[in-house]
């Protein structure tokens, strides 16, 4: 197991079967991320529900598959913890906590939910958990204390809402009573001159915003050896004008999507039915590449193409060689080769990535039991953590009768 204190939440909908875009955007990168931190990957079921209402699908079967597909990619349950969002009750506790200190106003300006509406427009689907998923999200980050979220760009918003959550939580809860009072006799334990020192340092920053008394300051709390480790943290959420940090403020860290290009020329998502799945048989490969959209002004074979103006170019740039490349593009542009001479290399080289991965998951697939086991593994690690959590957070709230 990992033991980096640096936690990282990321997670997945099941809303279908994993394609090459996330094989490609995320579960490469979580491979090799659970090695430098402490991971955490949910399983955002109820997140499925609310947002795609996954009405035609078995949900535990999207789930196994989904999970053999991370397997398969190398994501190791000893190193992170894999885990499913419905199994950790907290995750909704801890949400309805949140939500009390939320103003609606900073839902209702989430793009996420602006953009979910106009999908829905038709549907009639707006509901409450549409708009308080981004409360969800939060209490599913803050949880942890992760300290980064995996996630694409069009998700900065949803965690710039979950840090302006945490920073509230913070200020309203963080404080203890009487903090100022408590804070003021701390600093008579510095002894005098210290404690004019910390004193003139303190209304520097907090006066002139003066970075340098913040430093100084610093220093002088952390050699002030008298100080029990209680009183150096009250002075120094004195010192910042901040109590006690219940709630950690999550940054995003880099890796959450790869835009690939699907089968129609679109980017690949499983909406638009237009993927590669992860896992996918050789022969589907070959049927979906072979259709793909080309360069539409190439009718022809005699006709002359331009790769840059054609998606399964796009593709070769990720699978192919420089070789290959080279080939194609003098092929293309001199109709020296036809379209289907050019997606056979890109077949082949798809089909050899996947007949890894399809290697890999057999195990899973032959003993169903396994990935019941690692996710009931998962789950109850994930409880543990998030249970302890939420204590300190009801204790903050004073909620812990
Ligand atoms: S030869 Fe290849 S790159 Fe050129 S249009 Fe056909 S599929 Fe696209």
């Amino acid at each position: 197991m990992n033991t980096e204190t640096t936690r990282v939440l990321s997670a997945m909908c099941p809303n279908g079967r994993l394609h090459l875009g996330h094989y490609l955007g995320v579960l490469q990168n979580w491979q090799q991320i659970q090695y430098q931190y402490n991971c955490f990957f949910m399983i955002a079921d109820i997140h499925g529900l609310i947002r795609y209402n996954n009405d035609n699908q078995q949900p535990i079967d999207t789930i196994n598959e989904m999970v053999i597909d991370w397997l398969a990619a190398g994501v190791d349950p000893s190193q992170a913890i894999m885990f499913i969002q419905s199994k950790v009750p907290e995750h909704f506790e801890l949400s309805s906590l949140l939500s009390v200190i939320t103003p609606l106003g900073w839902l209702e300006r989430i793009p996420s939910y602006k953009e979910a509406l106009e999908e829905l427009e038709h549907t009639n689907s707006n509901s409450y958990g549409l708009l308080g998923a981004p409360v969800l999200q939060s209490a599913d980050i803050l949880l942890y204390n992760a300290h980064y979220v995996i996630t694409g760009e069009e998700q900065s918003a949803n965690i710039e809402l979950t840090r302006d959550i945490a920073r509230r939580f913070n200020h309203l809860y963080g404080r203890e009573e009487g903090f100022e009072d408590k804070a003021t006799l701390t600093i008579k334990k510095l002894g005098t001159k210290k404690a004019a020192l910390y004193t003139k340092l303190l209304l520097k920053y907090q006066q002139d915003g003066n970075e340098d008394a913040l430093d100084t300051a610093r220093y002088l709390l952390q050699d002030a050896l008298n100080l029990s480790h209680g009183d150096r943290e009250r002075l120094s959420a004195f010192l910042e004008n901040k109590g006690k940090v219940f709630l950690q403020e999550p940054q995003i860290l880099a890796g959450g999507s790869t835009r690939i290009i699907g089968t129609d020329g679109n980017p690949m998502s499983i909406t638009r039915n237009n993927t590669i799945n992860i896992r996918e048989t050789p022969d589907n490969v070959a049927i979906k590449i072979r259709s793909m959209t080309t360069d539409p002004a190439r009718v022809r074979r005699s006709d002359p193409g331009t790769p840059s103006d054609c998606p399964v170019w796009s593709l070769h740039q990720i699978y192919t060689t420089q070789e290959i490349k080279e080939w194609v593009e003098m092929g293309c542009l001199s109709a020296g080769i036809g379209c289907l001479d050019c997606k056979q290399p890109l077949i082949d080289a798809i089909n050899l990535q996947q007949q890894n991965l399809i290697e890999k998951a057999k195990p899973y697939q032959e003993d169903s039991t396994l990935v019941k086991r690692i996710l009931s593994d998962g789950c109850g690690r994930a409880r543990e953590i998030a249970n302890n959590n939420l204590k300190l957070i009801k204790h903050a709230m004073n909620i812990d009768y």
